[in-house]
């Protein structure tokens, strides 16, 4: 059954950059356009912004990017009141911790002092597009609906929401079988005895328990005999800034369409139970964690992967596995491992998350094919599925952002279509800023 519905709607002033989702792509994004003096409105469908950093309970903050970008800024301000805290080196690299909830003052205060307006509890629901130019969007609002026009937008949504509805091409999925990365609700416990309690970083930590035995091997096992929830295979468990705390990246669900509101909820029923027994195995069964307690859960389960929107440059397999270096590079030596949570089951999809080379990301990436006006950022910009897997951690996706809001302001300096600005312009702005590039 079809409903055809036609509303006429305030429509808001047309601003220069309009930047839709808050997380780490957006802010990057949005503090951009706006240091290169850029009216900036952000729109955010959530209460309070930073997206997974802070409402996906997502810590620590992975990946890296050469030295100079807003990554390095944002971590730092997150640092701020943690001078004395020094990063866990792993085979992820550097592990910056957060804590989510600090977080959101000091994300908020940062759009604050740089002049960017936001607007909270809205959501973009459709496009005004004339022809192949996105002129602007639809919103929820809390006062119902309106427009809003924009010289240029950004799709930081994670989910290219905003490129869908104009009609970009996308991808989701693997190559082979279009099956995604599963989803997951990341929580932090308390009262562990940081003097017999381990960390793990992933399925590749050789870290032993007192009794010799191989700890990811321990957790196959529990998964094997139902004391872990089914293909929850490896109970990742990171440090914090708080002795005795850990954030718990566990729970797991495959197979749903996280694009799919109703079975998003079905997800989160599953794995809000999934972390009762995550729990309980911490409790029962690891030194250290007899009596641990629940602090926070994400306040949204974490989708890691949907849509990846068709640009005019595709990142590949080859770009992140042999780090490859472009001219045209807006992000210069992004890294992170190619980081697959299993598709079709526990752990890693090819037996272990693979190495990659320290790569450039190409700003015809983060261009999309066929819409005017409108540029991507973070983890729905142009890439295989591999590719994805690697730069959607949150420094990456934060340059990527950083990228984008300076190509749509200088877009409208310059009077030119995203897709026609020269890569040049923007690595120009990224060196006067100090950004190796
Ligand atoms: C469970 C899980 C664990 C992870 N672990 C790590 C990790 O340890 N370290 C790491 O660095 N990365 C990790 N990642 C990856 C990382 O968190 C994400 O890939 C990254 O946050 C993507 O950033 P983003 O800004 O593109 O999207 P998001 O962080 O998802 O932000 C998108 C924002 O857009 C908003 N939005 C969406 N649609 C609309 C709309 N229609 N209208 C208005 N607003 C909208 C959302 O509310 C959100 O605030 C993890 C991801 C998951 C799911």
């Amino acid at each position: 059954m079809k409903y055809s519905y036609s509303k006429e709607t305030e429509c808001l002033n047309e601003v220069d950059v309009l930047v839709v989702g808050a997380g780490p792509a957006g802010i990057g994004a949005a503090v951009a356009a706006a240091r290169q003096g850029a009216d900036v409105l952000v729109i955010e469908r959530y209460g309070t912004v930073g997206g997974n950093l802070t409402l996906g309970n997502v810590s620590p903050i992975l990946g890296r990017v050469s030295e100079g970008t807003i990554y390095d800024e944002i971590i730092e301000l997150l640092a701020q009141n943690h001078k004395d805290e020094i990063p866990v080196e792993t085979r992820n690299g550097k592990e910056i911790h957060i804590d989510s909830e600090e977080a959101k003052g000091i994300l908020t205060d940062l759009l604050f002092r740089n002049n960017v307006r936001v607007m909270l509890q809205t959501s973009v629901c459709d496009v005004i597009k004339e022809n192949n130019i996105l002129k602007g969007v639809v919103v929820t609002t809390p006062c119902g609906i309106k427009a809003i026009t924009a010289k240029r937008v950004i799709d930081a949504t994670g989910d290219g929401t905003v490129a869908f509805l104009a009609g970009c091409e996308y991808k989701i999925g693997r190559e082979s079988d279009g099956k995604t990365q599963p989803t997951t609700v990341e929580f932090t416990i308390n009262n562990v005895d940081e003097s017999r309690a381990i960390m793990c970083f992933g399925g590749s930590d050789p870290v032993k328990l007192p009794n010799g035995k191989k700890y990811s091997e321990f957790c196959k096992e529990c998964e094997q005999n139902g004391i872990l929830p089914r293909n929850v295979s490896i109970v990742r468990l990171h440090r914090t800034f708080y002795q005795g705390e850990r954030n718990v990246n566990a729970t797991q669900l495959n197979g749903i369409d996280s694009l799919d509101p109703i079975e998003l909820f079905k997800a989160e029923a599953e794995l809000r139970k999934q972390i009762n027994s995550v729990i309980a195995f911490l409790r029962n069964h690891i030194p250290g964690y007899e009596n641990c307690m629940l602090k926070t859960t994400a306040d949204t389960l974490g989708v890691r992967e949907t849509r990846r929107i068709i640009g005019e440059y595709i990142m590949c397999d080859d770009d992140v596995e042999q780090g490859k270096h472009y001219d045209d590079a807006v992000v210069h030596n992004a890294w992170f491992l190619i980081d697959i949570h299993n598709p079709s089951g526990g752990g890693q999809a090819e037996g272990h998350s693979k190495m990659a080379e320290p790569y450039d990301i190409r700003y015809g990436a983060l261009v999309p094919l066929g819409v005017e006006n409108l540029l991507t950022a973070g983890r729905c910009i142009s890439g295989t599925h591999r590719a994805h897997a690697s730069y959607r951690v949150m420094a990456i996706c934060m340059a990527t952002g950083e990228a984008a809001g300076i190509a749509a302001a200088l877009s409208i300096q310059e009077n030119k279509c995203p897709r026609e600005l020269s890569a040049e312009k923007i690595r120009g702005v990224l060196r006067e800023k100090g950004v190796q590039i």
